[in-house]
């Protein structure tokens, strides 16, 4: 219920984003994570895949030719075919968060909500919209409920240290500190 009401929001504050998503190809190369409180819903459909007992995804894994998963190349999201997301309705929170991305910069201890500038929808804003929008999405954080707060961001600590950041052009929307999130 909680995170319903929370996905709910993302897709309100991205309304109109359909029209950029139809048949764009940039998106969904992605290890899939899954927040704690994802879990069941998701495992009703897909294989999930729990890496080094921490974070949790989708198998949508390359197989290398002795069967093992490669788990260092990111994939294609499994459920990203004929150009679309087939989970569009339900898809994770983390899919519905793009195009804002949350960083982990571990020496600082700070997360980094940052826009991404290579999202076609980003780019068809004009600087009034994009300032709307970036008004929309600090309120957002600011309002998120604790419980998939604290979930969502160790997630972000966690996958940071074991996968490679792609690199994108992104531009900081606003940070947060360790003791700010409050994480066990
Ligand atoms: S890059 Fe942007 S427009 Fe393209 S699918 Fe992803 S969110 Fe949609
Ligand atoms: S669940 Fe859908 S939106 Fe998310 S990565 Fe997969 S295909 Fe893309």
């Amino acid at each position: 219920m909680l995170l319903e009401r929370t996905n709910k929001q993302l897709k309100k504050i991205y309304k109109g984003i359909e029209k950029y998503c139809k048949d764009c190809d940039l998106c969904c190369f992605t290890y899939g994570w899954i927040m704690p409180c994802e879990e069941s819903r998701y495992s009703k459909i897909t294989n999930l895949i729990s890496i080094n007992k921490k974070v949790t995804c989708f198998d949508s894994f390359e197989e290398n030719k002795f069967g093992g998963k490669c788990l260092e190349k990111i994939p294609r999201c499994k459920f990203y075919r004929s150009r679309k997301c087939k989970i569009h309705q339900i898809k994770p929170f983390d899919c519905l968060l793009y195009p804002v991305k949350v960083l982990y910069h571990p020496k600082k201890r700070r997360y980094s909500v940052v826009l991404s500038l290579d999202c076609p929808y980003i780019e068809s804003l004009n600087k009034e919209d994009r300032e709307y929008l970036k008004r929309q999405i600090v309120s957002f954080f600011s309002s998120m409920p604790e419980k998939i707060r604290k979930e969502y961001f160790s997630l972000v600590r966690d996958w940071e240290g074991i996968t490679y950041r792609k690199e994108f052009e992104s531009l900081e929307i606003c940070s947060f500190s360790e003791d700010e999130i409050k994480l066990a």
